[in-house]
């Protein structure tokens, strides 16, 4: 085997899951088949309130995405380019849904590689979700509107029952 056979390409896709959406599942799902090892790292984020716990987030990513062997859930706290040293991950990929999303996608970009040598891969994401955030999700769902179109059913199945419906 050639040494450049050897080496593990790994990437990190980042984010809250707060929960986890067709849209995420969409863009983990292409990172899989163009890297040997995708991270998905719910962001510990203290000061940001949250539906579903860091815990509950994570048991939620494992279940949608047990189909994938060389997909493996973690958590952060700080910086992503440190948790990207420290795990030897060299990409971040992210999904990109609008403009909106790209001035400050870009901005963090070029902060990343300018901090630690970290490259971002921006994927545009399927049309289909280009609307699509765990935020808009939880706020329709709370008054009632159909979501189940946008999450896969047993994440619906959860929210319903945080919700109380
Ligand atoms: P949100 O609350 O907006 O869903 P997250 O922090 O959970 O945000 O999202 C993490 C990352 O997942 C985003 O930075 C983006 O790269 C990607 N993402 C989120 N929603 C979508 C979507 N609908 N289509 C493509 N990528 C998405």
């Amino acid at each position: 085997m050639s040494a450049e056979a050897s080496i593990v390409r790994r990437a990190v896709c980042p984010g809250s899951f707060d929960p986890v959406t067709n849209g995420h599942l969409d863009i983990i799902g292409r990172a899989a088949s163009l890297y040997d090892e995708v991270v998905v790292a719910v962001l510990i984020n203290k000061s940001k309130s949250s539906l579903f716990t860091v815990d509950e987030r994570i048991e939620m990513l494992g279940e949608v995405l047990a189909v994938y062997p060389n997909v493996r859930i973690d958590s952060f706290y700080g910086l992503l380019v440190d948790y990207c040293r420290t795990n030897d991950i060299p990409v971040i990929v992210k999904g990109l849904r609008a403009i909106s999303d790209f001035e400050y996608e870009l901005q963090m970009a070029q902060m990343n590689r300018g901090l630690a040598g970290v490259d971002t891969l921006f994927m545009p994401t399927n049309p289909e979700y280009s609307f699509l955030a765990s935020s808009l999700v939880k706020e329709i769902a709370t008054y009632g509107g159909d979501v189940s179109t946008l999450l896969p059913p047993t994440i619906l199945e959860r929210l319903h029952e945080r919700l109380g419906r």
